[in-house]
């Protein structure tokens, strides 16, 4: 047996291609059969609005009742974001609310500011004083959502939903006519890094109703119609309420005031690389009042997703309790001060193990007394040291000539990274299975093949369809009496490591 012949034993079915659109379109409603545009990858911190902002809202059309109803219900999230929505007549908007035939959909926070005035950032498609209550409720309530800057929870990578690929792909292209792509962008494919990352929350507004059937095992999710818990949660880590003392009009200061604080903006910058490593910028512009000659902080604080605080172990970037923390001490030197403080921090003083973590930073300022006189809301990002990949689960099938193994799994933070799938073989009894190769020397059967992970976090044979797949000939298997035992394990290598290997996986070959 020769080298050529096992390469050409080694035969795989398509692979996950890449596809990377900047603005993501997805069904909102499956009863009106509308369609939604969101941006893409949002909830990095960019897409948040400055925390306090009043946020202007410009109908472009609409009747009274309509207007009435999204005012109410937008609202609703008043209550839990430190995020004013003032209604305006004239002038111009963050925020504009088309209802032409596009269907519903909104962009995520921030990305408003790049359309144009004149164009709708937000559209209800024939909302009328028919539309049932429930319905202008939980859209509303979603497309406010995403323009405070939430994404769609059923995209989560935390979330696992096992799509019934062929099912879905179906399903969309009888209810909107999507082809395999657009349902990919906008149903399947999970969203990556610096993007929400509280838990996975399948009662939040910002999740789809899922039909059982469109799932491997039946999962399903009903329509939400009401913030979650995990909705007000997040809202409020974003846009949280602080005490603070009233901000002072420019230019009316008082020796016996209190310092304040307005922080106009705070942009957070992920792999940015700085003296060699890579790390994270954070960018902050505040307006300090009433602390002349004063020190005051701005410091970014790291938690885990969860809020427990980031341990630091070198004393490179701390707190004096030990915590991670980057920060700059600035000297007020008017009675209202602008700065624009520069802060940069490597991932490596983060002093996370490899691996996926989910965390978060919240940025303040502090005055002179150490009081917290501006938030700028937590940003929740992903940190991925490494891939981190799934267990991985053997599927096999037999034809006439081959046994076909698919390992079932997923893989993140390995995107167009060389990656091999190696399935090793053996007799039942744990011998090795041999072969001899093209200068004679006997070896162990091992069947490989090369592969590039086309996503942050690529799922591999969950669906109907055959994502990766080792065809493995059963010239290779003698069988000795009228039927032998076989066994294999498959592993992921990257760099020569295996970062991956499956539990044994048994078959019986007769004659
Ligand atoms: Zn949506």
């Amino acid at each position: 047996m020769n080298l050529l012949r096992l390469a050409a034993f080694s035969i795989f079915l398509s692979l996950t291609s890449p596809c990377f659109s900047q603005l993501t379109s997805c069904i909102d409603k499956a009863v009106t059969t509308s369609l939604e545009n969101v941006q893409y990858g949002v909830l990095d911190a960019n897409a948040k609005w400055t925390n306090g902002s009043i946020l202007t809202v410009r109908f472009l059309g609409g009747s009274s009742h309509i207007h009435q109803k999204i005012k109410e219900y937008a609202r609703v999230w008043e209550s839990f974001a430190n995020i004013k929505f003032n209604f305006i007549s004239y002038g111009n908007a963050d925020i504009r609310i088309g209802f032409d035939p596009s269907g519903y959909w909104s962009y995520a926070g921030t990305h408003s500011k790049n359309i144009e005035q004149n164009k709708q950032t937000m559209n209800y498609e024939g909302f009328s004083e028919s539309t049932p209550e429930i319905v202008l409720k939980r859209t509303i309530l979603h497309e406010f959502g995403h323009a405070l800057g939430l994404l769609h929870e059923h995209k989560s990578p935390i979330s696992r939903i096992q799509w019934n690929k062929p099912k879905v792909y179906a399903h969309y292209m009888q209810l909107q006519g999507w082809s395999q792509q657009k349902v990919d962008e906008q149903v399947l494919n999970r969203y990556s890094v610096e993007m929400s990352n509280k838990e996975y929350d399948p009662s939040s507004i910002m999740h789809y109703p899922i039909d059982g059937s469109l799932t491997m095992d039946g999962y399903s999710v009903s329509w939400n119609t009401e913030l979650s818990a995990g909705d007000k949660k997040l809202i409020g880590e974003m846009y949280p309420f602080y005490n603070t003392p009233p901000i002072t009009s420019p230019g009316v200061t008082s020796s016996s005031a209190a310092a304040s604080c307005q922080l106009n903006n705070v942009a957070i910058t992920h792999n940015l690389l700085r003296n060699g490593k890579y790390g994270i910028g954070i960018n902050g512009n505040y307006q300090i009042q009433n602390a002349q000659g004063k020190k005051c902080k701005f410091v970014a604080f790291f938690y885990n997703a969860n809020g427990t605080p980031l341990k630091d172990f070198n004393q490179q970037y701390y707190s004096n309790n030990g915590n991670v923390v980057v920060g700059e001490e600035v000297t007020a030197n008017y009675a209202s001060t602008l700065f624009n403080t520069q802060l940069f921090i490597p991932y490596e003083e983060l002093h996370l193990a490899t691996g996926n973590h989910n965390l978060k930073v919240i940025i303040s300022v502090f005055d002179d007394q150490v009081r917290e006189i501006a938030q700028a809301g937590a940003a929740y990002f992903t940190y991925r040291n490494g891939p981190v990949i799934s267990p991985i689960i053997n599927i096999q099938s037999f034809d006439n000539f081959n046994i076909k193994v698919m390992p079932k799994f997923t893989i993140q933070n390995a995107r167009l990274n060389q990656l091999s799938l190696v399935a090793h073989f053996y007799f039942e009894n744990g011998t090795p299975v041999t072969y001899y190769d093209a200068y004679g020397r006997i070896q162990n059967l091992a069947i490989s093949y090369n592969f590039i992970p086309g996503f942050d976090n690529t799922t591999y044979n969950y669906g109907y369809y055959s994502d990766l797949l080792l065809n493995v000939s059963y010239n290779f298997f003698p069988v000795l009496y009228r039927s032998t035992s076989y066994k294999y394990y498959t592993t992921i290598v990257k760099d020569g490591f295996q970062i991956g290997t499956s539990g044994w996986t048994s078959f019986i070959l007769n004659r």
